[in-house]
């Protein structure tokens, strides 16, 4: 069988996702050997895309006209577009600031330095291009990363649980830090695949695997209005990893 081609590129973003690929160690050598790796700037020294590739995966918002430049040139060349993480997805840590003024914000991180700056706000890569799977996840699980790549060796996409991280969580048997603890803890919203990382520590969900379908984001702000949080604190811990949540949606 003819190997797949693969890219992995990385738009604004912190790279994690890459890394999560490169953290694989045992699995490396074999990826190598199944797999031709056309692109990737991250783990190679090589830096041109050639194409044709099957599956590109794609890191990162989209915030520059080169990260749009690149994400052109990939989409172009490939069969199939993949968004790896949380940013690629839903906008993420890199879209948490969108409804402020860009100028500001980059006067601010940049000082005179930010007249230069050619960007504008993060976007998520369906805004731009066909998006064909998405691995979602700040950064994504390495599982799901390896089993989206044992997919493509059998010409497919695997398919990923869409039920939220609190059907983990209490299949974990945690006590809910929402419901008995009093906690802010986005795990009705989000999307599971964590197994439920932070909650079984005792850390609220923070909703680095942004939304499951059909999160009833207005019940969740409810409650946690009840237990005293204020409308601020929910908002902009809601739009940390997703900044575009409809709070008031009828539940
Ligand atoms: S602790 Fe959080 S994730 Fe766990 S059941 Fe409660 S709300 Fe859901
Ligand atoms: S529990 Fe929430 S914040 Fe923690 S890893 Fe899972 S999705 Fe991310």
């Amino acid at each position: 069988m003819k190997k797949p081609a693969i890219a992995i590129a990385g738009l604004t973003a912190c790279s994690g996702c890459q890394l999560t690929l490169l953290n694989c160690e045992e699995e490396l050598p074999e990826i190598a050997q199944r797999f031709i790796i056309d692109y990737f700037p991250l783990g190679l020294t090589e830096r041109a895309i050639t194409g044709p590739i099957d599956v590109a995966f794609v890191e990162g918002a989209v915030s520059t006209p080169s990260d749009l430049e690149i994400l052109m040139k990939l989409r172009n060349c490939s069969r199939s577009l993949v968004a790896l993480g949380t940013c690629a997805l839903w906008g993420g840590i890199a879209a948490m600031k969108n409804q402020e003024s860009r100028k500001d914000l980059a006067k601010t991180v940049y000082g005179f330095a930010a007249d230069d700056l050619k960007s504008f706000n993060p976007q998520p890569l369906h805004r731009f291009v066909k998006v064909d799977f998405a691995i979602t996840g700040c950064p994504p699980e390495k599982g799901e990363l390896l089993t989206t790549l044992a997919a493509l060796l059998r010409g497919t996409f695997p398919v990923f649980p869409r039920y939220p991280v609190c059907s983990e969580c209490r299949s974990r048997e945690n006590l809910c830090l929402l419901i008995e603890r009093d906690k802010m803890c986005l795990g009705p919203l989000v999307q599971a695949g964590c197994n439920a990382r932070c909650p079984a520590v005792g850390i609220g969900c923070e909703g680095c695997r942004g939304p499951v379908t059909e999160a009833n984001v207005a019940a969740e702000m409810e409650l946690l209005l009840k237990k005293g949080f204020s409308r601020d604190e929910i908002v902009s811990r809601m739009q940390r990893f997703y900044p575009e949540w409809d709070y008031e949606q009828s539940s």
